[in-house]
């Protein structure tokens, strides 16, 4: 039997049974009923909603944004479902979609609309932890390979639009292998995450740092100027290797090796920079570590021993 069908005073207690939220308006936006679910959600009575309009009932940014939805789904005449949000009587904003239709007359113009609402808070707030999880290192918090690579492969695109050279700062902890087997793993961690604190507090805004493998950190600057690469490289050469690391009762310092690279031309393909930064790091690490090495000024003919492109 469908609903129409039914009697009134029927039709009443299905809608109360209902758990999701119902509300129904007339063509100009007034509350013309709703379930209990809905009053209990927004903290109201029925007689608080009758007769009442978004403004009356909701904070005035989400009753904008409810008046302009239902405005352009009775204009359009048709179904509706968008995410917003609710506001609960403790003021708790839940995350929501609203499904909604209009309701026509027996001549078949729109007469007004019937809504419901889902509750979404708690799959968002786990797309957001899953999110996170995914672009984290989740033993320094800072981005983590895919993330800071998918970071510099977007600037590049943006860069090279412009016709902007990037430019790039990889950096090693030196000799780390001996404070895990000094020490033990525990300390390490505890020693790559404060590294890893030191680089982000002194890195300048726009400039961001991901962890690109065990003690490896790359460094994507926003400033495109090649004495700027070599000065926040030795910047942060001096700020790690002044810094005191500490773990159980134990003071550290370490050293880093920073290999920089810039990208040579506009369409230099932003793997070849990551490349050529790699190699000048690994000569700053044949050459005495705790240094920064400027990139060769020429492109490598090849990529050497890795390719980036396939790491992302
Ligand atoms: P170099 O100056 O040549 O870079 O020497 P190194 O000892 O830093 O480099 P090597 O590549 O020989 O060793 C890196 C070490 O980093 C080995 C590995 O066990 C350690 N490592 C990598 N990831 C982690 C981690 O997440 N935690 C800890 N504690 N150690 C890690
Ligand atoms: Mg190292
Ligand atoms: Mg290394």
């Amino acid at each position: 039997m469908f609903l129409s069908q039914l009697p009134p005073d029927v039709i009443q207690p299905v809608l109360e049974a209902l758990p999701m939220p119902v509300f129904f308006k007339d063509r100009a936006g007034i509350y013309r009923g709703c379930n209990l679910a809905f009053t209990t959600l927004l903290g109201l009575c029925p007689a608080d909603v009758v007769g009442k309009s978004v403004f009356d009932l909701s904070p005035p940014d989400l009753a904008q944004v409810y008046f302009e939805a239902d405005e352009a789904l009775m204009s359009a005449g048709q179904d509706q479902r968008y995410e917003s949000q609710v506001q609960t009587p403790s003021g708790q904003r839940l995350d929501v979609i609203f499904y909604k239709s209009v309701l026509r007359d027996t001549e078949g113009q729109v007469s007004g609309l019937v809504g419901t609402i889902l509750d979404i808070t708690e799959r968002k707030r786990m797309e957001q932890q899953l999110a996170e999880m995914a672009t984290r290192d989740p033993l320094t918090g800072l981005m983590n390979r895919r993330a800071i690579l998918s970071h510099l492969e977007r600037l590049h695109a943006d860069r090279r639009s412009q016709r902007q050279p990037l430019c790039l700062l990889m950096c090693d902890v030196d000799h780390f292998k001996s404070i895990n087997d000094r020490h033990g793993h525990a300390v390490g961690d505890e020693v790559l995450t404060q590294v890893a604190q030191v680089l982000r507090q002194h890195l300048r805004d726009g400039d961001q740092v991901g962890r690109i493998g065990g003690e490896e950190f790359l460094v994507v600057l926003q400033s495109t100027e090649p004495e700027q690469l070599a000065q926040v490289g030795e910047r942060l050469r001096q700020v790690v290797a002044s810094h005191p690391l500490m773990s159980l009762d134990t003071t550290f310092s370490v050293t880093l090796s920073i290999g920089a690279a810039r990208s040579l031309r506009a369409d230099e393909d932003w793997a070849s920079v990551v490349s050529r930064a790699d190699q000048a790091l690994y000569v700053a690490k044949r050459t005495g570590r705790d240094r920064v090495v400027m990139a060769d000024s020429e492109p490598p003919r090849q990529l050497l021993h890795k390719d980036w492109h396939k790491q992302l």
